[in-house]
């Protein structure tokens, strides 16, 4: 009976353990974390960007400075085919349609409705931001091949930290964590992540 008690009492002590365990990794990923090293060892362990990379993201940041001309957060998405051909193009919407109207997810619809499996294997979606968790998410299941992201949801929750900004009401979860068999590359380095910054800053100071 002793034994039992304290068999039990060893289960209750790994479960309590484990699930700590959980909640610290879901914390690593949230906006506010401060887990900067982590991020960018993640960040550090990935391809270089080409040149080719930054000439698309280049129009992810037109985008997105269309997305905050028209009063929407900076955010702006292209998807771009094995020919090099820039097949469709989405920014920031949620002034306009509604909270959920993030450019990765609407070309993840596009995608899905437009390309068929092969073609999507060989498309890659360039991004001003990495994607969210519902943004990353149907990008996995519609299996678009690749992913590049200008700047990452760490660098952002630190940006908006800078700002005095209210933190997002969900956490971030890095896209390789939800992502199956995508060739991920990002963030950029450089003017054009200064450049990103700035259209953030200028979008949370207007408000
Ligand atoms: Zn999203």
């Amino acid at each position: 009976m002793k034994y039992r008690t304290i068999s039990l009492l060893l289960v209750a002590i790994a479960v309590v353990g484990c699930n700590t365990s959980k909640k610290m990794n879901q914390n690593n990923y949230s906006l506010d974390s401060s887990t900067l090293s982590d991020g960018n060892n993640i960040e550090n362990s990935k391809a270089e960007l080409t040149e080719k990379d930054l000439k698309y993201l280049k129009q992810c940041l037109i985008l997105a400075e269309d997305a905050l001309m028209a009063g929407d957060e900076p955010f702006g998405s292209i998807l771009v085919n094995q020919r090099d051909e820039v097949i469709a193009t989405a920014r920031n919407r949620v002034n306009e349609i509604n909270v959920l109207a993030h450019p990765e997810i609407e070309l993840a619809k596009w995608a899905a409705e437009n390309l068929s499996e092969e073609e999507r294997k060989n498309t890659t979606m360039y991004t001003s931001g990495e994607h969210c968790p519902m943004c990353a998410t149907a990008h996995g299941w519609v299996k678009i091949g690749g992913l590049v992201y200008l700047h990452s949801s760490h660098q952002l929750g630190e940006w908006l930290k800078e700002f005095g900004v209210k933190d997002a009401p969900i956490n971030f979860i890095p896209v390789e964590d939800l992502i199956k068999d995508a060739d991920i590359k990002g963030p950029a380095k450089g003017d054009l992540i200064e450049d990103i910054k700035q259209l953030h800053k200028r979008y949370h100071q207007r408000k």
